[in-house]
């Protein structure tokens, strides 16, 4: 009757679902109210309960009332991957005998290393995701990922997810949201099952939390989240987080908290440039042609595109979606005038231009000078770095030629600005301080 139940949760899960997941359960029997099923890795079992545990067991009850709980193991003699002959350590395998309780979100299945493209904004990122995907020694703990909205981060998570479930298939790796993490500990607080949360957190091997800014502010989740990172540092577990900033940067979090995440190996993802949008439209458009094969694109479409749509990439993507979609239905080939037509308020959104009196007014705020002292004639070391930083920042966010900047700042020559740029791009790499005020005034203005 398994059989049966397999084909009703085709038509509820759908095909591809269903091949992925539900296809290769297999079910063992019914013990104690019990509906046990065989899965090849924890990992799949914990997906598994986590994403249709209530759908199959509903579907059972559907033909036998006595099932109350399904149940999803890895045999503990189970046939590893071909290749993998070496014994599972006896921990290993008296985990996998217990209940699949961890809870992993669910893991997007267009999110792996292949579909992501590697340019030099995101190259280290990449390569650390890489390095912690492989599963070899723990060598930085955490890794600490961080950077604006959609600029990879989910993606990369997933990914290692993806790779580490090849590579270390009896692992029990844990993805969740730091939004997840609060909502399952208050669920436990509230359901009197601590003792079932702080274990079931504590034996993961490895622990992803994403957008952990989440946490700022919310006290006794902050408290748990430490608990458990600490505990699972000091077994040597594997942890990955993210963030949208730097963990020193992230208001209402806990200095413990940021001291310990800035522990391991912290590295961002920068904004896209033009070659990486361009790099990501040119890979997306290869994975569309099978889906439009009929469909023709115009020279020069991709690259308008990568100059005048953000550095968000998820703006990016749908902009081509939006556009392909499009062309489909009107059946016309994609020109820069259907591209233009198409995409108007898209494109008239990412125009927001930042203009070189809002630098200029950040900056001077920013190291508390005022703004006639910014643009006035003092030399005075005190002024000239804010002036250069304020430079910089003209050149990198706006599309002003340096006279014209030079202009702006009480009539100075394009050489004393070209001086400007180069020094800070200069002191940019040595000096931190100058790092990192960059980088703050660059969010705020482009926030
Ligand atoms: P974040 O979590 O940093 O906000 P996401 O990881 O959700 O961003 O990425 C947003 C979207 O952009 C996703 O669809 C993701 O696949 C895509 N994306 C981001 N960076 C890349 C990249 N380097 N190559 C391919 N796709 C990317
Ligand atoms: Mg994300």
């Amino acid at each position: 009757e398994w059989g049966q139940l397999k084909q009703d949760l085709r038509s509820t899960v759908g095909a591809s679902n269903y091949k992925n997941w539900i296809e290769p359960l297999d079910y063992v029997g019914v013990t104690d109210g019990i509906a046990v099923f065989h899965v090849p890795t924890s990992f799949m079992g914990n997906y598994v309960s986590q994403n249709f545990g209530d759908r199959i067991l509903y579907q059972i009850n559907q033909m036998s009332s006595d099932v109350r709980r399904v149940q999803f193991k890895v045999p503990a003699n189970a046939p590893r991957r071909p290749t993998r002959t070496a014994p599972q350590p006896e921990a290993a395998a008296a985990r996998q005998e217990d209940d699949m309780l961890i809870p992993t979100a669910p893991l997007d299945e267009r999110f792996t290393f292949e579909t992501f493209v590697v340019g030099k904004p995101n190259e280290l990122a990449h390569a650390a995701a890489k390095r912690v995907a492989e599963g070899g020694p723990v060598t930085f703990n955490p890794l600490f990922l961080y950077g604006g909205v959609g600029l990879g981060k989910t993606h990369l998570m997933h990914a290692i997810a993806w790779e580490l479930q090849e590579n270390r298939p009896e692992l029990n790796v844990v993805y969740l949201s730091a939004e997840q993490f609060m909502y399952r500990f208050v669920q436990a607080l509230r359901d009197r099952k601590m003792m079932d949360f702080k274990q079931m957190f504590r034996s993961v091997d490895v622990l992803m939390v994403d957008d952990v800014q989440f946490i700022a502010g919310k006290e006794s989740t902050q408290e748990e989240f430490f608990h458990t990172f600490n505990a699972l540092v000091d077994q040597n577990k594997q942890i990955i987080i993210s963030g949208d900033r730097a963990p020193g940067e992230i208001k209402n979090l806990e200095e413990r908290i940021k001291s310990r995440l800035q522990c391991g190996l912290v590295v961002d993802l920068h904004p896209t440039d033009y070659e990486l949008r361009l790099g990501i439209l040119q890979s997306k458009v290869d994975r569309y042609r099978a889906q439009y094969p009929d469909l023709d694109m115009a020279d020069g479409v991709l690259e308008f595109l990568a100059h005048r749509i953000s550095t968000n990439v998820r703006v990016l993507e749908g902009a081509l979606t939006r556009l392909f979609a499009f062309a489909s239905l009107v059946k016309q080939e994609v020109t820069l005038e259907l591209t233009q037509d198409c995409l108007a308020d898209v494109l008239r959104a990412s125009e927001r231009k930042i203009s070189i009196e809002e630098i200029q007014r950040r900056v001077a705020e920013h190291y508390n000078i005022r703004l006639s002292e910014m643009i006035g004639p003092k030399r005075l070391r005190n002024f000239a770095r804010p002036r250069q930083v304020a430079m910089y920042l003209c050149k990198q966010l706006t599309s002003r030629s340096l006279p014209e900047i030079g202009r702006r700042f009480g009539g100075r020559d394009h050489t004393t600005v070209m001086h400007g740029v180069k020094r800070i791009d200069e002191l940019r790499i040595q000096d931190a301080q100058i790092a990192e005020d960059l980088e703050i005034l660059r969010r705020t203005l482009e926030s």
